[in-house]
C-alpha cells in the first residue's frame, strides 16, 4: 500500500485536496446566507474590464467574473468589496497572469510540500518501529495542518484570484478538449479545481460524523463462529474463532477450499449468515455476541451451550431471534443524506456519484458501467466457470464467486525464501545498500539507479510497510519495511519491492514531471497498478527463476474471476446510490428492500446463468458498501488498469526506461496517461486478452 496523508486521499496532490474535504472536520463556522446582488456589479465591471484589456479578454473576464460571484458569500463583503476585488486582481496581459500561475504554483509546491513535511514527522512515532507510542503521540499522528487551507484561502480570497482567472472545468469539457491543451493549460486546470468546491464546515463535519458512525457500526460487526451451527446443530468452527463482516467471513470461504471435510459445509453455512446479515433477517442477538448459539439456516438462538469467551451474557438480553432493525440501512441513509449537503456547493460535480466518478476517478460513469459489464458478460466467464467445476469436483455454488484455488504453488517453498532472503539482508540498512543493483536488475540504467537511490531514504517500519512519498521537490520519497531481528523474511522483502515501486513512481512524477501542479498519476489504481509491476518480479531480482507460464496463468485466471466477482458488487454499488438519489425520502426499510431487490437483479442478468440459482443476494454484503461513499468501483477498475500497465511492460520488453516514460506524464485523465503508456484509453480488453491465453495454457496442460 502507499500510506496517504489525509491531505493525499487522491494520487494527486492537489486534486488530493478536493477529496479530502469531503472528509475534513472543524473549520471555522462560516454562514451561508444569500449571495449579495452581485449582478448590478457583475455587469459593470464586464464592460469595464473589457474596454480596459481588450475585447480579446472578453472570454476570461466573463468566466472570472461568473467563477467568483459563483463562490462569493455575504461574509466575504459587499459589492464594493467585490469590485475592487476584481480591479485589482483580474490578469488582464499574458505577462501578469504567466507571474501569477508561476508564483502560485511555486507556492503551493511549498505550502503542500512542508505540510507535507511536517505531517511525516508528526507521524514518526506511529510508523516507525521507534519504541512505544504514547497517547500523545496518537494525537500528533492525527493532526492535519493541511485540514483549513482550502478554508483559510477563501477567507484570505487567495481561493478567489484563482478563480477570478484560471478555469474551472467540467469532465465532460476535460476528455473532449484534454487532449488539444496544452501542458500548461492542464497545470491551469488543476490549480483551478483545488478551489471548486467551498464546502461549509457544518457540512462537513456531518459527512465525517456520518462515516464515522457507519465505520464504528461496520468495525464491531462480528460474527462468533464457535456459535454457529449447521442445518443438524453441530457445530463446524473452533472456539475463539471471531469473524469480521464481511472481509474476514468471505477470507474463511477461501480458506475453507482447503479444508476436504468440512470446508463445503462451512462455506455453505457462511454463505447463509451473510444472506440473513444483507436481507436483516439476522437475529439482533446474534451479532458480536458470544453468549448465544445461533443456527443461521433455522434462524433458531438460545443460550449458548458451550462457552469460548470471557463474556458473561448480559442480563438485560433477552434472547430471541428479533431481527436487527435494519441498522445496516439506516447506517448507509445517513452517509447519504450527509453526502447530498455538499451537493449544493460543488457546482461542477452536484452529486456524490458525480464527485466520485468525475472528479476522483476522472471516468464518466457511463464508461465504468460499460467497462464492468464486458467483464461480466465475458463469453470467458463461463469458460473459467468450467474449468472451476472441473477443479472443484462439483457443481458451483453462490459463495464460488470467491474461489481460491487458483493459486499455484512456487517452485520454492516459503522457508527455502525466508532462507535466502535473511542472508542476504539482515537489516534494513542492508536492503538500502542493494537498491541500486535491485533497480539495474528490474532494467533502470546505472545512472537512473543510483539517481532513484538518492531519492529514497529507508526506515524501518512499526508495521508490514508502507511508502510516504514527498510533495514538494527536493525532498525524498521514505521507505518503510519491516525487518525481523534473524534479518528480513520474505514477506518483508516483497512488500519492500512493491513499497519500492511506489517511492520510483513517486520519485519520477514529482521530480520530472513538467508542472509541479501535475505531480503524481490520475488516481490510487495508478499507483498501485505500478508498484505491483516492480513487486511481481521480486524473484528475479533474488536471482532466482521467474514465475513459469503455467503459474502467470493460474494468476491470471484467479484475477479474472475476482474481478468477474468484484465488478458485479461495484454494479450493486452504483445502483444503490442511484436508487437512493431517486428517492431522498426513503426509510431503512425501503432502502433495504431496494438493496436486495437490486442484488438480486444483477445477480440473475450476470451471475445466474453461470451458477445455475436466481435471486442471490450475497454481491450485497461488502462492508465497504456501508460507510464508503461509493468507492467499491475503485477495485475492478483497478484490475483492469494493473493488466493494461503490466502488459504495455511486457510488450516493451523493460520496465526500467517504460516505468519512466509513463509516470513522467503526471496527473492527467486515466484515459490520456493511458492512451500515452499504452496506446489506448482505460478498458478490459487487456484483462480479457490475457485471460484467453491463460484459458488455452491451463486448459492444454489439464
Ligand atoms: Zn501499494
Amino acid at each position: 500500500m502507499r500510506l496517504f496523508l489525509s491531505a493525499f486521499l487522491c494520487a494527486s496532490l492537489f486534486a488530493a485536496t478536493i477529496c479530502s474535504r469531503e472528509n475534513a472536520m472543524l473549520s471555522v463556522a462560516i454562514d451561508d446566507q444569500a449571495l449579495p446582488r452581485m449582478k448590478g456589479a457583475t455587469e459593470k465591471l464586464d464592460k469595464e474590464l473589457i474596454a480596459k484589456y481588450g475585447e480579446g479578454q472578453r472570454a476570461r473576464v466573463e468566466r472570472g467574473l461568473r467563477q467568483v460571484a459563483e463562490f462569493w458569500r455575504a461574509e466575504d463583503g459587499d459589492a464594493a468589496v467585490f469590485e475592487e476585488f476584481v480591479r485589482a486582481n483580474f490578469a488582464g496581459d499574458q505577462a501578469t497572469l504567466d507571474t501569477m500561475f508561476n508564483r502560485y504554483q511555486r507556492l503551493l509546491e511549498q505550502l503542500y510540500g512542508h505540510m507535507h513535511e511536517i505531517n511525516r514527522e508528526f507521524r514518526q512515532q506511529a510508523d516507525l518501529d521507534a519504541g512505544p507510542v504514547l497517547p500523545f503521540d496518537e494525537v500528533f499522528a492525527g493532526y492535519d495542518p493541511l485540514a483549513h487551507v482550502v478554508d483559510d484561502f477563501f477567507n484570505n480570497k487567495l481561493a478567489f484570484v484563482v478563480l477570478l482567472n484560471f478555469p474551472q472545468t467540467t469532465l465532460e469539457e476535460r476528455l473532449e478538449q484534454g487532449p488539444s491543451w496544452t501542458r500548461r493549460q492542464w497545470a491551469e486546470v488543476r490549480l483551478a479545481q483545488v478551489f471548486s468546491k467551498r464546502i461549509p464546515a457544518a457540512v462537513n463535519l456531518d459527512v465525517a460524523r456520518a462515516a464515522s458512525e457507519a465505520d464504528s457500526y461496520i468495525s464491531q460487526y462480528n460474527i462468533w463462529m464457535f456459535h454457529l451451527t449447521d442445518q443438524n446443530g453441530q457445530r463446524l468452527f473452533p472456539p475463539k474463532l471471531r469473524l469480521l463482516s464481511h472481509w474476514n467471513l468471505r477470507d474463511e470461504i477461501k480458506a475453507d477450499y482447503a479444508d476436504a471435510q468440512h470446508g463445503l459445509a462451512k462455506q455453505r453455512t457462511i454463505q447463509q449468515v451473510m444472506e440473513r446479515i444483507i436481507t436483516q433477517t439476522i437475529p439482533e442477538v446474534a451479532i458480536n455476541n458470544a453468549t448465544v448459539d445461533w443456527n443461521p439456516w433455522t434462524n433458531e438462538v438460545k443460550a449458548a451451550a458451550e462457552k469460548d469467551s470471557d463474556a458473561a451474557p448480559s442480563t438485560q438480553m433477552r434472547i430471541t431471534n428479533a431481527a436487527e432493525p435494519s441498522t445496516r440501512y439506516a447506517m448507509l441513509l445517513k452517509t447519504y443524506q450527509a453526502a447530498r449537503k455538499v451537493d449544493p456547493y460543488s457546482p461542477t460535480a452536484p452529486t456524490l456519484i458525480a464527485r466520485r466518478f468525475d472528479e476522483d476517478r476522472e471516468i464518466p460513469e457511463q464508461r465504468v458501467r460499460a467497462m464492468l459489464e464486458q467483464v461480466v458478460t465475458s463469453p470467458l466467464v463461463p469458460k473459467v466457470a468450467k474449468l472451476i467445476e472441473t477443479r472443484l469436483g462439483r457443481p458451483l455454488e453462490p459463495f464460488d464467486i470467491w474461489y481460491d484455488g487458483f493459486r499455484s504453488r512456487g517452485a520454492y517453498t516459503e522457508a527455502q525464501l525466508d532462507a535466502i532472503v535473511s542472508k542476504r539482508y539482515p537489516t534494513a540498512e542492508a536492503y538500502k545498500k542493494d537498491i541500486p543493483n535491485i533497480l539495474v536488475k528490474l532494467g533502470f540504467t546505472p545512472e537512473k539507479a543510483q539517481y532513484l537511490t538518492d531519492n529514497i531514504v529507508v526506515d524501518s517500519a512499526r508495521g508490514s510497510g508502507h511508502a510516504m512519498g514527498a510533495a514538494m521537490r527536493g525532498e525524498k520519497a521514505h521507505l518503510r519495511t519491516r525487518v525481523e531481528s534473524t534479518g528480513m523474511n520474505y514477506k518483508g522483502f516483497n512488500i519492500a519491492v512493491h513499497e519500492m515501486g511506489h517511492n520510483v513512481e513517486e520519485t519520477f512524477s514529482l521530480n520530472e514531471v513538467d508542472y509541479t501542479l501535475l505531480q503524481g498519476v490520475p488516481n490510487t489504481a495508478f499507483t498501485e497498478a505500478l508498484a505491483m509491476v516492480l513487486q511481481g518480479h521480486d524473484l528475479e531480482v533474488l536471482g532466482l527463476a521467474a514465475p513459469d507460464a503455467r503459474s502467470d496463468a493460474l494468476k491470471t485466471l484467479n484475477d479474472f474471476w475476482n474481478t468477474y466477482e468484484i465488478s458485479g458488487v461495484a454494479l450493486v454499488d452504483m445502483s444503490v446510490w442511484h436508487w437512493m438519489y431517486d428517492h431522498p425520502n426513503a426509510t431503512p426499510e425501503q432502502l433495504r428492500d431496494a438493496t436486495v431487490e437490486i442484488a438480486k437483479q444483477i445477480w440473475n442478468k450476470y451471475y445466474a446463468p453461470v451458477f445455475g440459482k436466481k435471486d442471490v443476494v450475497l454481491l450485497a454484503v461488502y462492508s465497504h458498501m456501508i460507510d464508503s461513499f461509493l468507492y467499491l468501483p475503485d477495485y475492478p477498475i483497478g484490475h483492469l488498469i494493473g493488466f493494461q500497465v503490466e502488459e504495455q511492460m511486457k510488450k516493451a520488453g523493460a520496465i526500467g526506461p517504460e516505468f519512466e516514460r509513463m509516470t513522467k506524464m503526471g496527473s492527467v485523465t486515466p484515459d490520456m496517461w493511458m492512451i500515452h503508456a499504452t496506446g489506448k484509453p482505460v478498458g478490459a480488453e487487456a484483462l480479457l486478452t490475457a485471460t484467453e491465453h491463460a484459458l488455452a495454457q491451463v486448459g492444454a496442460q489439464k
